[in-house]
């Protein structure tokens, strides 16, 4: 087993991994910037480093500061997290290099899977369906592009094969207007994320999001968590998930969810991951697979039982997984609401002093939140300050349980999102469920 973890992260997802090593019984090292020295899993820490100032580029993204900080303190793995460093293979194979494990898949699968253009490939070849699109990167010959565009059908949407966090997307509906909105795509793409390259899928009208978790270990098992439903979106950020998802064909669910689990094989990834896919018309459409714990990993936690972040550690320490496919039971249904520091109308993000934090308890509800009442929350960073996740015999009671866990919750001297899930866990729409990607923009429009 690994002795001592380095947490290269911040928030609420520090403190879930932190947790996850004290259960495990590995010591755990913490790291900070100066605006974070105050925050909770600091205060528990046995051991923590602070890496520099207040910007990720000087702290969270400071590779040589991170390594060093794990030389100082012998630790013998680094767990990236979510965000920062976590999906970036140039890190991976620096922490390798200095002799520590990476608590995640090997350096070479993050960068099949990094760049868009290769996953989708990796993804058509282990036979997981994808957006129909173009198969590689678009090239320099306009009539070819335009030829494609037109046997794609429009609208198509123009994206960044090194593209993340919802950028570098742009959708275009009628060949007017394609050359140019590739390249402009393509020059935001080059400044954004250094890489230019932009290839081309059909844009789907009404789809759901719906992703898929894995577990694959380093001796070729995996396999498939279940499925969670993330169609509860604004501008392309989640922020409300739940297992599983509403009204899914579950053979069909089945079929795709075992494709991944034999793509995890057939690629050697090791670790926990998610494949994301769209889903209209009852046909699933791979579009990336992110090779990290995710936000909203809790509500398989809840559903399965399975502490997803200790199964990231047992396996990068080498282990087998515990389980075949037949052993992956689930119970119930969980849902999960992201709880942002941020004004529930404008979404204008609210950060400052927390005066009082009384967080929602009960059965079936779990907080995992960093926050505490006289906690200051910096400017700097995203702005979620936690996430309740509620679970219940079915959906319906995981609904009231949120309802209830919602109005608990105490959060003063800053502004929160939490009126916006109140009011989306009385709508009719909701409650009915299987909303698409783009409900939650029109319902914010009509409101
Ligand atoms: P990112 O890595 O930036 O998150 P994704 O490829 O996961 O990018 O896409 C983010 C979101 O953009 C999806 O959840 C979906 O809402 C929308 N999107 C992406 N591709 C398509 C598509 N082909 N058709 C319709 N919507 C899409």
């Amino acid at each position: 087993m690994l002795k001592k973890v380095l947490i290269a992260n911040r928030g609420e997802i520090a403190l879930r991994v932190q947790r996850a090593c004290k259960k495990l019984g590995i010591a755990s090292v913490m790291v900070y910037s100066e605006a974070d020295k105050s925050s909770l899993y600091v205060r528990h820490a046995d051991e923590a480093y602070c890496l520099g100032p207040a910007p990720s580029a000087r702290s969270y993204l400071d590779q040589a500061a991170l390594l060093d900080a794990a030389a100082l303190a012998g630790a013998d793995a680094i767990h990236p997290g979510y965000g920062f460093l976590s999906e970036n293979p140039g890190f991976a194979d620096k922490v390798a290099q200095a002799g520590l494990v990476f608590i995640g898949p090997s350096a070479s699968v993050m960068r099949t899977m990094g760049d868009k253009v290769s996953a989708k490939q990796a993804m058509i070849d282990a036979g997981v369906p994808c957006v129909p699109g173009s198969p590689e990167a678009l090239g320099d010959d306009d009539e070819k592009t335009k030829a494609l565009a037109a046997s794609i059908g429009y609208p198509v949407i123009i994206k960044a094969a090194g593209g993340g966090g919802g950028r570098g997307m742009r959708v275009v509906n009628d060949e007017a207007s394609l050359l140019q909105s590739i390249a402009m795509t393509k020059a935001e793409a080059n400044a954004a994320f250094g890489n230019a390259a932009v290839y081309m899928e059909k844009y789907l009208l009404a789809p759901r999001h719906i992703e898929i978790q894995v577990l694959a270990d380093t001796h070729g098992n995996a396999v498939w968590l279940g499925e969670r439903d993330c169609s509860m979106q604004r501008r392309h950020q989640k922020i409300i998930e739940e297992s599983p998802a509403p009204g899914v064909d579950s053979v069909r669910l089945a079929e795709i969810g075992e494709r991944c689990a034999r793509a995890c094989e057939r690629m050697g990834y090791g670790g926990a991951g998610t494949f994301e896919f769209l889903l209209e018309n009852g046909e699933f459409y791979f579009i990336e697979m992110n090779t990290r714990v995710q936000v909203e990993h809790p509500v398989t936690e809840w559903v399965t039982g399975i502490d997803i972040v200790e199964m990231q550690i047992r396996i990068a320490a080498g282990e087998h997984l515990p389980w075949i496919q037949a052993d992956i039971v689930r119970l119930g249904h969980a849902i999960e609401c992201r709880i942002n520091a941020e004004d529930p109308h404008s979404f204008k993000p609210s950060p400052g002093l927390l005066r009082e934090w009384i967080a929602p308890g009960g059965p079936g509800v779990r907080v995992d939140s960093h926050m505490y009442s006289g906690y200051e929350i910096p400017p700097f960073y995203d702005s979620l300050v936690g996430k309740i996740v509620v679970h219940g015999r079915d959906r319906a009671e995981a609904v009231g349980r949120m309802r209830c866990a919602l109005g608990d919750l105490i959060a003063t001297g800053i502004q929160t999102n939490v009126p916006l899930h109140q009011e989306l866990m009385l709508d009719a729409e909701f409650l009915k469920g299987g909303t698409s990607i783009h409900y939650l923009e029109q319902w914010l429009s009509e409101r």
